[in-house]
């Protein structure tokens, strides 16, 4: 499953900003994954939760924001957002696209339960 290659990445980057914040869990975790990332939104959530598992995020919620393509044109400057690859622009019909989001995975927000030192 690719997705768990992901996740691992994930947790990765997770667990790194933990140590650096001193803290004892990571509680919840928000995604925005993109419709063309090639990752399965259901997936990566499965992933999750296997991979959390004896982890700082073992209690940890992960919500994930689904993406779409969102292409600007670079002839007539519309932006349209799609659930799909498209190749020319609905309103001139250029294929001068440039491709802004929906193509990517980004990690939005991590909450993290941090003790003050008593
Ligand atoms: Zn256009």
């Amino acid at each position: 499953m690719h997705e768990l290659s992901l996740i691992a990445n994930l947790f990765e980057i997770l667990e790194k900003n933990a140590e650096e914040n001193k803290a004892q869990k990571i509680t919840y975790v928000k995604m925005q994954v993109g419709l063309l990332s090639g990752a399965v939104p259901e997936l990566l959530k499965t992933a999750f939760d296997i991979y959390k598992k004896d982890t700082i995020a073992a209690e940890a919620e992960i919500e994930i924001i689904k993406v779409p393509l969102k292409v600007e044109c670079g002839d007539c400057g519309q932006i349209t957002t799609h659930d799909d690859y498209i190749l020319f622009c609905g309103s001139c019909g250029s294929s001068n696209l440039k491709t802004l989001a929906g193509t990517d995975m980004i990690l939005e927000k991590m909450e993290l339960e941090i003790d003050s030192p008593s």
